[in-house]
């Protein structure tokens, strides 16, 4: 399938009327990073830092996850690489972790809720992904965060560090990026200081649409009944674009709907300039994003959404027929 798209590989995706959108990929194994070459991501828009924690039956050292990091931004030639750190809990469980008895594990001890809990193990990764850069650029991406006090501690635990790196006298990175998740709506009412102080925010609409819907992701009879491109999910959508664009932080979107090719151009339509999505969807949403005018696309949306449609998805694929 790469086949078909490698005349495109190298090309920008730029839609039809000219607005640049940036495709990255989403990682986690060292097995993915051949794909950083040969998928045309601009870089990784999320590495899940779990996996490399899930496939073992211990907690790894902080050297052997430093050597890990140092591979992956060895392999990234200078591209970005957002690693997010530890995203356990819920449906990742660790091997080596005392299972919690929890009657809602999605709404519960989980990621950084866990981290913040117990600072140990994010400490001891922080560390070892500041030594990796050995003082290159590091992008830190903190994963469902809810509210704005979580970002501060989040923050504060890589400015400790950061500070103590400095204190021992290793390199630190030239360039620090620090940036949140949004996977939980109330973070889209954050206080404005919250968003002048991130650097970027990514939506993990895996997440993020299952509280949005009150819909379990892993419930398929529940799961199915909302479409991505329901009007209340993609009018909330542009509303955290609003906000990103007033306070100048950068978006971009990481669940798995930015690899569908419909849901990838409608995200785009409706102001999102980053996807990150498997490698090997690059390929066909960059090659549907540059044959169509996101402003017409909104406008269909619009318009569906004021005819009080459900979902914009019917409307949608009418005009790519008749546009295509
Ligand atoms: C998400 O929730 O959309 C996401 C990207 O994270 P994960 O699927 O790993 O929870
Ligand atoms: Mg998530």
């Amino acid at each position: 399938a790469q086949e078909r798209y490698a005349s495109i590989r190298e090309a920008d995706c730029i839609t039809a009327d000219g607005q640049h959108i940036h495709l990255h990929m989403n990682a986690g194994l060292m097995a993915d990073l051949p794909s950083l070459d040969n998928s045309g991501a601009e870089g990784v828009g999320l590495f899940r830092t779990e996996l490399q924690f899930l496939i073992r039956n211990q907690m790894p050292k902080r050297t052997e996850l430093a050597a890990l990091y140092k591979r992956v931004l060895d392999a990234a030639h200078g591209k970005r690489v957002v690693f997010r750190t530890l995203d356990i809990g819920s449906d990742k469980v660790l091997p080596y972790m005392k299972p919690q008895e929890e009657p809602n594990p999605a709404l519960g001890w989980r990621a950084i809720r866990v981290a913040l809990d117990r600072p140990g193990v994010m400490r001891m990764q922080l560390q070892a992904l500041l030594r990796a850069a050995e003082g290159r650029p590091l992008t830190i991406m903190f994963p469902f965060i809810a509210q704005y006090s979580e970002y501060k501690m989040a923050r504060n635990e890589v400015d400790k560090v950061l500070a103590r790196e400095t204190r021992l006298g290793h390199k630190v990175p030239e360039r620090l990026e620090i940036g949140a998740m949004l996977e939980t709506p109330s973070l889209a009412y954050a206080p404005q200081q919250f968003f002048d102080e991130v650097q970027f925010l990514s939506i993990g609409g895996n997440d993020l649409k299952q509280f949005f819907f009150a819909a379990d992701r892993e419930n398929e009879r529940v799961r199915r009944r909302y479409d991505t491109l329901n009007v209340s999910f993609l009018t909330f959508l542009e509303g955290v674009v609003r906000r990103c664009e007033d306070s100048g932080t950068h978006l971009s979107f990481c669940g798995e709907d930015a690899g569908r090719t419909v849901e990838a151009l409608c995200l785009a339509a409706m102001g999102i300039r980053n996807l990150s999505m498997r490698p090997a969807s690059i390929g066909p949403v960059k090659s549907l994003l540059m044959r169509y005018n996101l402003n017409e696309i909104r406008q269909v949306i619009h318009e569906a959404g004021a005819n009080g449609e459900q979902s914009v998805r019917n409307a949608v694929m009418t005009y790519l027929r008749e546009n295509g």
